[in-house]
């Protein structure tokens, strides 16, 4: 793109911790300022409204939203990318036409939504969640889930109308699905356009109805589905299967099924972003004289060599046994490591005896304080060793 970007928080002139509530908001006022019926023939206008709607889109879907984080504008660039419905960005998707129901049928009132009643119309989209294991998510799997979908009733393929009769023009709007309605007020006789209430809009009414799908056109039936979840998928993300939503109407397309992924904790790592962490414990002997540990991985078991000295907390970084970028799974992150040296509390008297002796042997403090209370007398120590001096 030869064109540089805005940002499409500052489009939107918001935060980049708003949240969804204060982007729809802040959409709904810039729609409606640049939106072409407000702005006939204003191609500023027009500019504006599409940059704001391309933004809005991307803003409110919080799967959109965390690959804008992490990429900006490149998270949507070049088309078919990542997997599972993470490619480009399409201003035609269905995704937007939601956005516009949504909006738009509180914005401008009922008028432009009852008009759908005779254009083919995508299916809602279908929300629903699977879980999966620590592992699942950083190397992918395939899931099947088992949902109920409405599909065109067989005996009368979708009319609703009992077979041998069909569903007939509605008399009320004359087929048309909307009827106008005139009202007299103030500034004179206002014409108002309404969903017709006899047919719902579909501009057909059913007298017979059919038997099987109650009139409906549709039957609900159990499925099962299968679903790949792509390696490097976390907690939160969705993945998008198309066409097993609900049903199109007018000879639409099915609505998407979105699939929310759910990952379960892990006793032992955590995860942020690409990266894993863990803590793993290492003698006080190995800490100071450096030897080998074994650290568990998502890959296995690898083993570790400690550096003599190693103080407690030190951090470790295993390259590349993180997580697989979603978008190209050769890309992994980082496993930290936290090694901690742990303090013996069960001794043996061998042991406890070893440990004065190399006390004894690198000058610490008990033989600091035992220098002290062979120059200075017994008594002060005694006092000294009452008010807590020594405990500290
Ligand atoms: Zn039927
Ligand atoms: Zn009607």
């Amino acid at each position: 793109m030869a064109e540089q970007k805005r940002d499409y928080y500052e489009i939107l002139g918001v935060d980049k911790n708003a949240d969804e509530a204060a982007i729809k908001k802040a959409y709904r006022v810039l729609a409606k300022k640049y939106h072409p019926d407000m702005n006939p023939g204003d191609k500023e206008a027009e500019q504006k409204f599409k940059e704001a709607s391309e933004a809005y889109a991307i803003l409110s879907d919080p799967e959109k939203r965390r690959q804008y984080d992490q990429f900006g504008h490149a998270a949507f660039e070049g088309g078919a990318g990542g997997a599972g419905g993470f490619g480009g960005f399409d201003f035609n998707s269905a995704d937007f036409g939601d956005i516009f129901g949504d909006i738009f049928g509180d914005l401008f009132g009922g008028g432009r939504r009852s008009g759908r009643g005779s254009g083919p119309m995508k299916g809602a989209n279908i929300r629903t969640s699977v879980h999966v294991t620590f592992e699942e998510a950083v190397f992918g799997t395939e899931k099947e889930i088992e949902l109920t979908l409405k599909d065109e009733c067989p005996t009368c393929h979708g009319s609703g109308a009992k077979p041998g009769t069909s569903a007939e023009t509605c008399s009320k709007c004359g087929g048309k699905g909307q009827v106008v309605f005139t009202q007299q007020s103030f500034f004179g006789t206002v014409r108002n356009v309404q969903t017709c209430p006899d047919c719902g809009g579909t501009g057909k009414v059913i007298k017979d109805k059919c038997t099987d799908c109650h009139g409906s056109g549709y039957i609900a039936n159990r499925k099962k589905i299968k679903i790949t979840i792509p390696a490097g998928i976390d907690n939160g993300q969705s993945v998008r299967i198309r066409d097993k939503g609900e049903p199109g109407t007018n000879g639409g397309p099915r609505g998407d099924l979105l699939v929310e992924v759910m990952v379960q904790r892990h006793p032992i790592f955590q995860r942020q972003d690409y990266n894993i962490y863990s803590t793993v414990p290492i003698s006080f002997a190995v800490a100071a004289l450096g030897g080998e540990v074994v650290i568990d991985t998502v890959d296995g078991r690898v083993i570790y060599e400690v550096k003599a000295g190693t103080q407690t907390d030190t951090r470790v970084r295993l390259k590349g046994k993180g997580v697989p970028s979603l978008r190209n799974k050769d890309v992994r992150g980082d496993h930290y490591v936290t090694l901690v040296v742990q303090t013996p509390d069960k001794l043996t008297y061998e042991a406890k005896e070893l440990l004065r002796k190399f006390d004894e042997l690198t000058g610490d403090s008990l033989n600091a304080a035992k220098r002290i209370e062979s120059g200075k007398g017994a008594t002060e120590t005694k006092d000294k060793k009452k008010k807590g001096f020594w405990n500290k």
